[in-house]
């Protein structure tokens, strides 16, 4: 309806103008604090983590007044999208990786690196611990603090294996360079193991059979690679061996890829089934043993048995036992990820920030700042919301809550859009508040969080080092800057995630591309798309020399079979 996106559109152009926060920005508790007790002392940064979110709040951090500190296990960024190319030998692992005294070597701010894992946080003390395998006494742990004035976490999250018994111990994961590295190995020592001619039938069809469990992107992803590695290269390398292969996809929902379109999700099954890939939907893992995977089944609620050579996990993500203990310690023990506010601080903990996999916003915060506003609005206006207040609302909940304007716009929400058409044109009209309030919950109940992806972790990273890049200005203009004085506004935007779409390669050169606007796109053509957009988003022109360079090497010589 021409009004209702004439409504979002002068809310979201005028980056949400209409609007008036009265309390203080969010910075701003924490600038005057530490500013008044270290007069002209740098603000000492602490960010836990080198990975998107991490190394996206390094890149772009460009102000001088602050010293920072970086801790994390791994001394490099990993480009995690092509982390299944390495698995196969189609991306070599140096290539997808960056060291971060190169990504920060010229930054204007001073920084220190140390390679080490936080193991406790204390927030009352402003500190954190640390322990580094880096060491020269005997039980090999070298133990230290860091203080902060500001933390920053950014150290992702781990795999989540449901407590199913055995995956800890059996099954592989995907989640570093070096998950990677030891799965291409497993599955190579299967190849060779089921080439000799000492071991029995039974056991080389045991070993050839290549489990992934977990239908989303990365186990899709990895199936697909697989498959590529089987025919295109070792079907010729292990002749012996290829008659033994199968690849099974488990996965315990209705279908595979069920954030994607269904166009997607038709394709890939078909494909999957062309190719030979066995996808088993509606099977859960119960439990895995150094030979055999067993499932429950859905639909007969049988226990089944099948034994494996390599088992891959890929079923989502849990919160690290670091961030879980921090969460028990600030009064967040109930939620089962770590909460921020839009401004990405963590709640109810002072100069802490989180971003990436190892938050998420509490949008619940965000709907209980809308129904303040309805309960003010309510007390001053019996009952209804003039057009003017009513827009008002409105603009604030798509500022503050940037999916609810996606969603609008989707899936024109029938009672939110009834409202707005019956509002046309008549500004003394009112609002009945309790109509619009019954329509906000339907909105509330249907909104999904932010997906655990790298495009959020990047964005929400570039975000928070903008912000900290103005902070400096913040201090000397207190009331903000020139435009926005008098106001009263919040000095920055809430962090707002822009969606630029998702890839899911489905191999045999073919890709899955779900972009912004429902587009959908499935091809070969869709491949080089993917190639494009993967080459571009690498995080130094040496690595995207480097893989630029597998690339070609795979298209010329074919993968590379060897174990090291
Ligand atoms: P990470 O990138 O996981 O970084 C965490 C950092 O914290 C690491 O440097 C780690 O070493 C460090 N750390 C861990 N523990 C500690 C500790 N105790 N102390 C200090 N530091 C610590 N997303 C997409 O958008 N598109 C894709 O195509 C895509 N493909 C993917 C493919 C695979 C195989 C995987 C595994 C993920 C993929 N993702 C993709 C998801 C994406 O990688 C994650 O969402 C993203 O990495 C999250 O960024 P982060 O910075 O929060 O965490």
């Amino acid at each position: 309806h021409p009004t209702f996106f004439k409504l979002l559109i002068v809310t979201t152009v005028s980056g949400g103008g209409l609007l008036t926060f009265s309390d203080a920005s969010p910075f701003q508790r924490s600038i005057t604090g530490a500013s008044s007790q270290n007069e002209g002392k740098k603000k000492k940064v602490v960010v836990l983590g080198t990975g998107w979110a991490g190394t996206s709040f390094l890149k772009n951090l460009k102000s001088s007044s602050y010293d920072v500190q970086v801790v994390s296990p791994n001394n490099f960024f990993t480009f995690t999208p092509l982390l299944p190319s390495v698995t196969n030998g189609t991306v070599e692992a140096r290539s997808i990786v960056e060291p971060i005294r190169n990504i920060v070597k010229k930054k204007p701010y001073s920084v220190e690196f140390e390679e080490a894992e936080c193991y406790k946080i204390d927030p009352v003390n402003k500190k954190v611990y640390c322990r580094s395998n880096q060491s020269s006494t005997l039980d090999g742990v070298e133990e230290f603090t860091v203080d902060y004035d500001v933390l920053i976490l950014a150290m992702g999250a781990r795999v989540n294996t449901f407590n199913t018994p055995g995956v800890e111990e059996h099954a592989h994961f995907l989640k570093e360079v070096g998950d990677a590295q030891k799965l291409r190995k497993s599955i190579i020592d299967c190849y060779e193991r089921a080439s000799l001619p000492s071991v029995s039938e039974e056991e080389k069809k045991r070993m050839m059979h290549f489990v992934v469990v977990g239908g989303g992107p990365t186990g899709v992803e990895y199936a697909a690679e697989l498959h590529d590695l089987a025919f295109d290269d070792m079907a010729k390398l292990y002749p012996s061996a290829k008659d033994y292969l199968k690849i099974t996809l488990l996965e315990a929902g209705d279908h595979i890829l069920n954030m994607f379109d269904k166009r997607i999700i038709t394709f890939a099954t078909d494909k999957f089934q062309r190719d030979g890939i066995d996808v088993k939907t509606g099977s859960m893992v119960v439990r895995v043993s150094d030979k055999d995977i067993s499932t429950k089944e859905r639909k007969t609620g049988e226990i089944v048995s099948v034994p494996y050579g390599v088992v891959l996990w890929s079923t989502g993500i849990a919160t690290r036992p670091v961030v879980r203990d921090f969460m028990n310690h600030i009064g967040q023990a109930k939620r089962r990820v770590l909460a921020t506010d839009e401004w990405l601080r963590v709640e109810g903990c002072e100069d802490v920030y989180a971003l990436g996999d190892c938050a998420t916003i509490n949008q619940r915060k965000v709907m209980e700042d809308i129904a303040a506003i309805f309960e003010k609005a309510d007390k001053t206006s019996n009952g209804t919301l003039d057009l003017k207040d009513f827009k008002e609302v409105v603009g604030h909940i798509c500022e503050r809550y940037p999916q609810v304007e996606l969603y609008l716009r989707k899936n024109k929400l029938k009672s939110f859009y009834d409202l707005l058409k019956n509002a046309k044109g008549d500004d003394k009209k009112q609002i009945d508040i309790e109509t619009f309030k019954k329509a906000l919950s339907e909105v509330d109940s249907q909104m999904k969080s932010l997906p655990p992806t790298a495009q959020v972790a990047a964005q929400q990273g570039e975000y928070l080092a903008k912000c900290f890049n103005r902070m400096e200005l913040c201090e000397k203009n207190p009331e903000g800057p020139l435009r926005f004085r008098a106001s009263g506004r919040h000095r920055f935007h809430p962090f707002r995630y822009r969606h630029f779409g998702q890839f899911a390669p489905l191999g045999g050169e073919q890709t899955a591309a779900q972009l912004p606007g429902d587009w959908v796109s499935i091809g070969h053509s869709t491949q080089w798309l993917w190639y494009s957009v993967y080459a571009s988003k690498l995080v130094s022109w040496r690595t995207r020399m480097l893989v630029i360079s597998d690339w070609s090497r795979r298209f010329i010589f074919g993968r590379d079979s060897s174990k090291i």
